[in-house]
């Protein structure tokens, strides 16, 4: 390979800056030249493509975001739109391709290869943390030190007012951000799309955490829960606890944004010269994540089904600890 096509595709996620920086800085190290492809796979199509030098990515690795900015892309869902976005990989001379973003980007990645051959290598790129093949995806971290930030302010009214709060957080299927923000923020509860909790237990639980003369009650909700969002958990608690003072929070997308944290800079640093260095030794089709402190290469296919589950023993201590 001779020349590296990078981009950042869904949703945008903190570390995805200091990713493109280290797929840039690697290349260069070893050679190769770098193109950055904006807007994911839309700037593909319409042929938004930069030859991409050191300096273009100095003063990013600290900042949320992608400079390559991030799209949701309907045409490279069809045949006629990943054969123009092959075409203009090709009339920019790019025969490698490293793709960061989430299972959707990846599929897209998978996809792409298996019609074009392109050697492509994927970087978890998401703050749901629901990939496999990796322990961390870029910007999990990061977005759950901000839930965890934001529910300590929250925490405060809370216990002011006596007030039991139901804050929602993202990470749409997947329960990881919650568990984390539950068990950092010291949550009455925890409801995941994972498990089902019904409302009966949550009373229960509440009603002994006020025996217990509990100060402040918060309960942490995933956003596409089986048991509903925050809004409609809060109303169905409301008419079991007609007299309780209920308010309900949705974080949204204040959890996608901010400088990335020490864990996802290292992270994202790591990768993206893993992603590199995987090109380089012929490997393709595969993600690239980090499972116990060791880099390790999973095919796209494989990562990308959703058999990542939360921790056990995460929920366990959340569980525990929330009497
Ligand atoms: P996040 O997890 O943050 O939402 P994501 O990568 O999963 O990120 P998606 O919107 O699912 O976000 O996918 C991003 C883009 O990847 C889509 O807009 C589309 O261009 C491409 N893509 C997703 N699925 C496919 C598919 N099955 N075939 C081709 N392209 C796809």
């Amino acid at each position: 390979i001779t020349r590296i096509g990078v981009l950042t595709s869904g949703g945008d996620a903190p570390g995805m800056n200091a990713a493109i920086r280290a797929v840039v800085r690697s290349a260069k190290y070893y050679n190769l030249e770098v193109f950055g492809i904006f807007r994911g796979y839309e700037g593909l199509i319409q042929n938004d493509i930069k030859k991409l030098e050191n300096r273009d990515v100095a003063y990013i690795l600290e900042r949320g975001g992608t400079f390559l900015k991030s799209a949701r892309s309907q045409e490279f869902r069809t045949p006629e739109g990943r054969q123009t976005a092959y075409d203009n990989l090709k009339s920019h001379g790019i025969d490698a391709l490293v793709v960061i973003g989430g299972d959707g980007s990846l599929t897209g990645a998978h996809l792409f290869y298996k019609e074009f051959g392109i050697p492509s290598i994927g970087l978890p790129g998401t703050i749901d943390n629901d990939l496999s093949g990796t322990d961390s995806t870029i910007g999990f971290d990061t977005a759950c030190n901000t839930a965890i930030e934001a529910i300590d302010k929250i925490r405060d009214t809370a216990s002011s007012h006596d007030r039991l709060f139901f804050v929602e957080v993202m990470g749409r299927d997947a329960g990881f951000i919650a568990v984390n923000a539950g068990i950092g923020s010291g949550a009455a509860a925890t409801l995941i799309p994972e498990r089902k909790m019904p409302v009966e237990n949550l009373i229960e639980r509440l009603k002994s955490r006020a025996k217990a003369k509990k100060q402040s009650n918060i309960v942490i909700v995933a956003e596409g829960g089986k048991s509903g969002g925050a809004l409609e958990i809060s109303k169905k608690v409301k008419k079991f606890l007609p007299t309780y003072d209920i308010r309900v929070t949705i974080l949204g997308h204040l959890q996608r944004g901010g400088s990335p944290s020490s864990f996802d800079r290292l992270l994202a640093s790591k990768l993206g010269v893993a992603a590199v260095e995987g090109l380089i030794h012929g490997k393709e089709d595969v993600m690239a994540g980090i499972i116990n402190n060791k880099i390790v290469y999973t095919p796209i296919k494989r990562a990308i089904v959703d058999d990542k589950e939360v921790d056990e023993d995460d929920f366990r201590v959340a569980k525990i600890l929330s009497q």
